[in-house]
């Protein structure tokens, strides 16, 4: 197979010695079929052992090689070299804590996947006696699409209101309450709902779409923050109209 140099600006960090991030250059001889991924496991066999970055399923499911690639939030290992000419520049994902190179701290976005109670909360609880929720294929398909988040994070990297606040619930996170209050099995919609349709929530996005342009596992996101929008101004409206159907 044909093979190619390629040239890497890789953020270098490290807290215990740098005292800000700086770029280093690694050329590397790549198989053109290769990914941004390959590069860099080159590099640390063959170059430089101490780069740090996440990597594990080399197949676009496990959602931890997520970087910025000349700008752009992608998965490393779904980034094909032969889509790029000149130097390929790699670096942490943008609004995320640097852990160490490559790697960044994700506690902000597993705090927030936690507060949208990212479980079935069933309507009445039953016996394992009288069988499982059943539910038909229209019901699934309700919310299947926002099933499939692989938690790459890439949305929050490509979000300028996450940019902009910290505080903002953000793309997966609203997508995954989105997809447990759409499952016919649910009910625990009223407790999300006082998550995520506030201002920290739903109302702090201004509708970019960055979210869903990157998404690897097309769940959409800002499709389903919109659907959460309309859904809560319903609400607003119902409980103006009929106070006493607010429970
Ligand atoms: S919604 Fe898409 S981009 Fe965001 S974390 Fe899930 S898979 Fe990644």
């Amino acid at each position: 197979m044909k093979e190619r140099v390629v040239q890497l600006e890789v953020l270098r960090y490290n807290p215990d010695t740098d005292s800000e991030p700086h770029f280093q250059r690694y050329e590397v001889t790549c198989n053109e079929e290769w990914v941004v991924l390959d590069a860099l496991n080159k590099v640390k066999e063959s170059i430089d052992p101490t780069l740090a970055y996440r990597w594990s399923c080399h197949m676009a499911v496990c959602g931890s090689c997520g970087m910025m690639i000349n700008g752009e939030p992608k998965l490393s290992c779904h980034t094909f070299l032969r889509d790029y000419e000149g130097v390929i520049r790699v670096e942490p994902l943008a609004h995320f804590p640097i852990e160490r190179d490559l790697v960044t701290a994700p506690d902000d976005f597993m705090d927030k996947l936690k507060r949208v109670k990212p479980y079935l909360i069933p309507k009445k609880e039953k016996p394992i006696s009288e069988g499982e929720y059943k539910q038909t294929p229209a019901e699934l398909m309700k919310f299947r699409q926002y099933s499939m988040c692989i938690n790459c994070m890439l949305c929050y990297a490509a979000c300028p209101e996450y940019g902009l606040t910290k505080k903002f619930i953000g793309p997966a996170a609203i997508a995954l309450a989105h997809r447990y209050n759409q499952d016919s099995r649910d009910g625990g919609r009223d407790e999300r709902q006082e998550v995520i349709a506030t201002k920290e929530g739903v109302w702090e996005c201004t509708f970019v779409g960055a979210c869903s342009e990157v998404c690897p596992a097309h769940v959409d996101p800002a499709g389903a923050l919109q659907q959460v929008k309309i859904a809560s101004s319903i609400d607003w409206f119902k409980e103006l109209l009929m106070p006493w159907s607010k429970k």
